[in-house]
């Protein structure tokens, strides 16, 4: 029986390559007119928390059994990616609370296409496949169930791949699948809002990471900050998402400016969005009393990266019912299995990568 993933990104490409190792027959089938979806995108650090307590503490209202999994299963599938030949640029975090490597995105995404194998381009898996792993990488590029699910104040701006449109979620729910808990909830980034204009190679050189060392008030001039910003931002810029036009003011002191953040200054990723055409203001401009004195207010959107919400799974990577039950023959690995790092935030390609092999693994046993 062939198995079909739908969705060439992290999830689909490592589910196929584990197939073919296994000896099963798999297709993987790509909407968009590339492979790699956000996973090419992205930083590409695949982490995971160090251990199963600080991930429970980090997102406390995440299934245990499926963390306990990512826990117990991402560091030999590190090794596994580092063995297709993906390229490792970093050994290291660099983050005391987590464990993992960078992979430079081009080399591990190519890695995992020459093992996939048969991966088809500008299509989608049929919907009634016997054996289907749904990959399809969440629903941030639909502006209907992102209104419906997460009720930003404005429009976000989608920072991720624009082809992940929820397709792996309406097709569990057309199939008897449930939805995982914090269907409300995604990571993203503070980007520069419009006018500024945010190419896709941009997303990463352009995310403002500096809300914890900034006041942060809404368009109409309240502060509203999570106290305290957890170390992701992920609160925060869930926070943003929720105000009105989904946007924010970062107001910044001149002492800020040199304090640096993932390799770059404060007030390098201010020069940025100002270079991209963002609003990047004196904070008088803005028309409101504001306490204290700063340099310079910068105008932020909620970016969604990807959904945290989804289908639900059980820690075999199956689609569950709300019964508890499973769907027979369908599967579902990276953004579109949900309830995982809910209320916080955790590697979603490290997810990815686990529950993609395991998947297959479930397959091959059915
Ligand atoms: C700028 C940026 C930086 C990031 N940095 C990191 C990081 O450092 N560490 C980390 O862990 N995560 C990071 N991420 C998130 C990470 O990329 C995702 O969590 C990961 O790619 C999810 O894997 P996935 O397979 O679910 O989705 P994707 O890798 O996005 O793949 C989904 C694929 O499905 C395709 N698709 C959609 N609908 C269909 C359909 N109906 N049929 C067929 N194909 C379909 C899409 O085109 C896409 O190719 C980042 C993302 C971005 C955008």
């Amino acid at each position: 029986m062939t198995l079909h993933a739908a969705g060439a990104g992290m999830a689909g490409l490592c589910s196929a390559a584990r197939a073919r190792e296994l000896g099963l027959d798999v297709v993987v089938h790509e909407k968009g007119d590339r492979a790699g979806g956000s996973m090419l995108l992205s930083s590409c650090v695949v982490w995971r928390y160090r251990d199963l307590e600080t991930f429970r503490d980090q997102c406390p209202g995440g299934d245990a059994g499926l963390q306990r999994v990512v826990i117990e299963r991402l560091d030999d599938d590190l090794e596994w990616l580092r063995r297709l030949g993906a390229e490792v640029v970093w050994e290291e975090t660099g983050n005391p609370l987590t464990v993992g490597v960078r992979f430079d995105p081009r080399s591990l995404t190519d890695a995992l296409v020459r093992a996939a194998g048969d991966v088809r381009l500008g299509e989608t898996a049929p919907a009634d496949a016997d054996q289907l792993l749904l990959a399809t990488g969440g629903f941030q590029g639909d502006p209907a169930l992102v209104h419906e699910h997460i009720h930003p104040g404005g429009e976000p701006l989608l920072r991720a791949n624009r082809w992940s449109a929820g397709d792996g979620l309406r097709l569990a729910l057309a199939r008897g699948g449930a939805l995982s808990n914090g269907m409300g909830e995604f990571y993203g980034r503070a980007m520069p809002a419009p006018p500024a204009v945010v190419r896709e190679d941009e997303f990463v050189g352009l995310a403002q990471l500096y809300g914890r060392h900034a006041l942060v008030l809404d368009d109409r001039g309240e502060e509203f900050a999570p106290d305290p910003i957890s170390w992701s931002e992920t609160d925060l810029v869930q926070a943003i998402a929720q105000r009105p036009n989904a946007r924010a003011w970062y107001l910044v002191d001149e002492d800020a400016l040199a304090v640096e953040i993932r390799g770059r200054s404060i007030g390098e990723m201010i020069e940025a969005a100002r270079a991209a055409g963002g609003e990047v203001v004196l904070p008088n401009e803005l028309g409101i009393e504001i306490p204290g004195a700063y340099l310079y207010a910068v105008h932020v959107v909620a970016g969604i990266t990807h959904t945290i919400g989804g289908v639900r799974i059980d820690p075999h990577a199956r689609v569950l019912r709300d019964d508890g039950t499973h769907v027979e023959g369908l599967y579902a690995a990276g953004a579109d299995a949900g309830g995982i790092a809910t209320g916080g935030y955790a590697s979603g390609l490290a997810s990815a990568l686990v529950f993609g092999r395991i998947a297959v693994e479930t397959a091959a046993q059915a």
